[in-house]
C-alpha cells in the first residue's frame, strides 16, 4: 500500500532527486538552527497551527492545522502536503462519514492549496520514511478545506523536473515554489538580516537610502535614461551610491550602509544583472586595514551555519602579484597550478618564438604545470587548449612533458636542452605524468594567456574526475595596490579609473601623480571569493584640489558635473572610504547556485527582459509626449511599431 512512496523516493534517489533532499534537509536545518537562536514563530497570526515541515514523532498526538500545496496524491489513499519547510503526509480518510473530506482530498489537482486539519499520529511500524524529515508521522484528518484550486501547470512543481530557464522566468511565481528558490532566498535573507545586525547592532552602523533618479555622472559604467517632463532633461538611475555616500560623510554620518539597489546598462553577462544589489558601505576616519577586518568580521558573523566556517584574516596579493601568478586580478585561490617565469632558463633558446620575446622589453617565458597532465588530459585537450590561446590571446602554447617520453605535436619541444628541460624540474617541481604549459610573450599577455588555460584546465582535469576546486570550500582573497589608472580601451594614449575617479592615491606614490600618473597605484582593494569579484572599494579623494585635478586634468572629464561633490569636499570633508559586497553574486556562491538569477526572485533574462511581465516594454506616441521623447524607429521595425497596441510575446 506504500509502494508510492518507494516510487517517490525513487526519484528522489536519482542525483537531481537526491539534492532536492539535501537542499530539503538543508533548508529544515537552517530553519531550525535559526530558530534554537532567535525561535522565529512561522504560524503566528495565520490560520495554520504548524508548517508541514516542521512536525516529528514528538507532535503525536497533537491537533493540528497545516495550510499547503498538495504535491503529490497516492491511489486516494495519501496526499503529500508542501509548504516552504517540506513535506508532510496527510493520510485520507475513508469512512462513509467522512465522504466531503475524501471529496476534496481526492479531487483537488496537485498544487491546489487546502486546509487540512487532524492528528499527527505515528506511521504504522516498517513504513516510516527515513529520507523524509517528517517520515515517522502522518496526519489523521478531520477536516479539509479547498483554499484554491489549481489549472494545469505549464511545469510539475518538482525540483527533479527540468524545465527551460525561460520557462521558469515566465512563470517565475510557479519557480519560487521549487525547495531550492526557497533555500536560496531565504537564505539570503538570512544572511542580509545578520548584516543588518552586525553593523548596526554591534558596530553602530545608520541604515540610510539614497536616491534611484539621479543624474548622469563622469566614468564608470553606462547608466539607465529616464525622461523627465522638463524638454530635454533626463533623470539616469545610479550605478552605485557612490556620491551620496561620500556626501553622508561630510553630512557627519559617519559609518553608513545601505542595501543598495544598483542599475548599469552595461549588456548581457553571465553574472551580471542590468539592477543588481550591494552591500554598500561608508566610514569616515578609516584606513584599508580598517575596511578589509569589518568586511571580515561581516562575513564570518553572517556566514550560514551550514556551510565551513569563515576563517579570517583573508590573504591578500598585490595587483601585479595576482597578474604574475594567475594571470587575473581575481584568482581561484582553491587551487595551485600558479603561473611561473621560466625567463632565466631559456636566455640562450633556440626556439625562435622564445628568443623573439625574450629579446622584446617585458618580453618573458612564462609555465604552468598540470599535474598528473599526462594522465587526464588528452591530446586532443592539448590541441584544443592551444587552439583557445591561438585564437584568444594569439598567443603560442607550447607542451612539454619534462618527466615522460611524450612529445604530441610539438616538434619545437626536441629543441629544448637538457639543460633547461632539468631547470624546468626543478623551478617547476616536475613530477612523472605532469605536463608543462609553455608560452612567451609580453608579460602581461602571456600571463593573461595562462590564466585563462590554468581555468580551462581545471574544467578539462575536473570533466575527467579530478577535484580540484572543491565546492565546499570559499576561498577569500583581497587584492590590493591596484593602479589608479588604466589605459582607455578605445583610445590607449588616454586614462580612465582602474576603479572609479574618487580613489585616492597610494601615499607613497603621490608625487608620480604629476609625472608619471600611469605608474601610480591606488588605495582600491577587491575582495575575490573562489574567482569571483565580490567586493570592491578604496579609501576616497577628500581633498578638492587634488579630486578637481584628478577628474579635469587626468581623466579630461567635465567637472561641472560634479560641482557639488567638489564643493562638498572643500567645505571640511573627513577624510573617508569604503566598499561595496555585490550580494547577488555572493549568495550565489554561498549557494552554489549555477546563475545569480537564481538567487533574484525577479530576475532579468539574459538580455535584460522580464520574461514575466515582457518588460521593457513599448509605450504609444502620446504617452512619449509629455515628456517631449519621440521613438525613432529603426527602418526595420515597421512591425513593431504597429503591434504597439497589442500584446507581446516573451523571449524564448
Ligand atoms: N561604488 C563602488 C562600486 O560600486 C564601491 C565603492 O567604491 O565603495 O564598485
Amino acid at each position: 500500500m506504500f509502494c508510492w512512496l518507494s516510487r517517490l523516493y525513487l526519484g528522489f534517489s536519482t542525483p537531481t532527486g537526491r539534492i532536492t533532499h539535501l537542499i530539503r534537509s538543508s533548508l529544515s536545518r537552517t530553519l531550525v538552527l535559526t530558530s534554537q537562536r532567535r525561535i522565529p514563530e512561522f504560524s503566528s497570526f495565520v490560520a495554520r497551527t504548524n508548517t508541514c515541515g516542521e512536525l516529528r514523532s514528538s507532535h503525536v498526538g497533537q491537533e493540528v492545522t497545516l495550510c499547503g500545496w498538495i504535491q503529490y496524491r497516492r491511489q486516494n489513499i495519501f496526499l503529500v502536503l508542501r509548504d516552504f519547510h517540506g513535506l508532510v503526509q496527510v493520510v485520507i480518510p475513508q469512512e462513509e462519514s467522512t465522504a466531503s473530506v475524501r471529496k476534496i482530498l481526492c479531487e483537488a489537482p496537485v498544487e491546489s492549496v487546502v486546509q487540512v486539519s487532524g492528528t499527527v499520529i505515528s506511521r504504522p511500524p516498517g513504513q516510516e520514511n527515513p529520507k523524509m524529515p517528517t517520515g515517522e508521522i502522518e496526519i489523521k484528518v478531520k477536516t479539509a478545506e479547498l483554499l484554491n484550486s489549481c489549472k494545469k501547470l505549464p511545469f510539475e512543481i518538482k525540483d527533479f523536473v527540468k524545465k527551460t530557464e525561460a520557462l521558469r522566468l515566465q512563470y517565475r511565481y510557479l519557480d519560487l515554489r521549487s525547495f531550492q528558490m526557497q533555500y536560496n532566498l531565504r537564505l539570503r535573507s538570512q544572511m542580509v538580516m545578520k548584516m543588518r545586525e552586525y553593523l548596526c547592532n554591534l558596530h553602530g552602523f545608520v541604515d540610510i537610502e539614497t536616491p534611484t533618479l539621479f543624474k548622469r555622472t563622469p566614468g564608470g559604467a553606462k547608466e539607465f535614461v529616464i525622461p523627465s517632463r522638463e524638454p530635454g532633461k533626463f533623470y539616469c538611475l545610479p550605478q552605485s551610491p557612490q556620491q551620496f555616500k561620500q556626501l553622508l560623510m561630510v553630512g557627519g554620518l559617519d559609518r553608513y550602509f545601505q542595501v543598495a539597489r544598483c542599475y548599469r546598462d552595461e549588456g548581457s553577462r553571465p553574472d551580471r544583472q542590468p539592477e543588481f544589489t550591494q552591500i554598500d558601505i561608508e566610514m569616515s576616519f578609516v584606513d584599508q586595514t580598517g575596511i578589509r577586518s569589518l568586511i571580515e568580521g561581516l562575513l564570518q558573523y553572517s556566514w550560514p551555519i551550514d556551510k565551513d566556517p569563515v576563517v579570517v584574516p583573508f590573504p591578500s596579493l598585490t595587483f601585479a602579484e595576482a597578474l604574475a601568478s594567475y594571470g587575473t586580478d581575481k584568482p581561484d585561490t582553491r587551487f595551485g597550478m600558479k603561473i611561473i617565469d621560466i625567463s632565466d632558463l631559456f636566455r640562450n633558446t633556440e626556439v625562435g618564438f622564445l628568443q623573439d620575446a625574450l629579446s622584446k622589453p617585458q618580453g618573458a617565458v612564462k609555465a604552468i604545470r598540470v599535474s598528473e597532465g599526462t594522465k587526464y588530459l588528452k591530446r586532443k585537450d592539448i590541441d584544443s587548449i592551444r587552439k583557445f590561446a591561438a585564437d584568444h590571446f594569439n598567443q603560442e602554447v607550447l607542451p612539454v612533458f619534462p618527466e615522460a617520453n611524450r612529445n604530441w605535436n610539438s616538434p619545437v619541444a626536441q629543441s629544448i636542452l637538457e639543460e633547461q628541460r632539468s631547470g624546468l624540474i626543478r623551478l617547476m617541481e616536475i613530477r612523472e605524468d605532469d605536463v608543462v604549459l609553455l608560452t612567451a610573450g609580453e608579460h602581461k599577455k602571456a600571463c593573461s594567456a595562462l590564466g585563462k588555460l590554468r581555468l580551462e584546465c581545471a574544467d578539462l582535469l575536473e570533466a575527467r574526475g579530478l577535484v580540484l576546486r572543491d565546492p565546499a570550500l570559499f576561498s577569500f582573497l583581497w587584492v590590493v595596490d591596484f593602479p589608479l589608472f588604466l589605459p582607455k580601451e578605445e583610445n590607449p594614449g588616454e586614462l580612465e579609473s582602474a576603479h572609479h575617479p574618487f580613489t585616492a592615491p597610494h601615499p607613497s606614490d603621490l608625487q608620480l601623480l604629476y609625472t608619471e600618473p600611469e605608474k601610480v597605484r591606488s588605495q582600491h582593494y577587491d575582495l575575490v571569493l573562489n574567482g569571483s569579484e565580490i567586493g570592491g572599494g578604496s579609501i576616497r579623494i577628500h581633498d578638492a584640489e587634488l579630486q578637481r585635478y584628478v577628474l579635469a586634468t587626468l581623466l579630461k572629464e567635465d567637472v561641472n558635473l560634479l560641482s557639488h561633490l567638489l564643493q562638498a569636499l572643500d567645505f571640511g570633508a573627513p577624510p573617508h572610504g569604503g566598499i561595496a559586497l555585490g550580494l547577488d553574486r555572493l549568495i550565489c556562491l554561498v549557494t552554489g547556485a549555477p546563475s545569480i538569477r537564481d538567487v533574484i526572485a525577479f530576475p532579468k533574462s539574459f538580455r535584460g527582459h522580464d520574461l514575466m511581465s515582457n518588460a521593457p516594454d513599448s509605450l504609444p506616441p502620446e504617452e512619449l509626449k509629455p515628456y517631449h521623447i519621440q521613438v525613432s524607429w529603426p527602418a526595420d521595425s515597421e512591425a513593431e511599431k504597429s503591434s504597439l497596441n497589442q500584446p507581446s510575446h516573451p523571449e524564448s
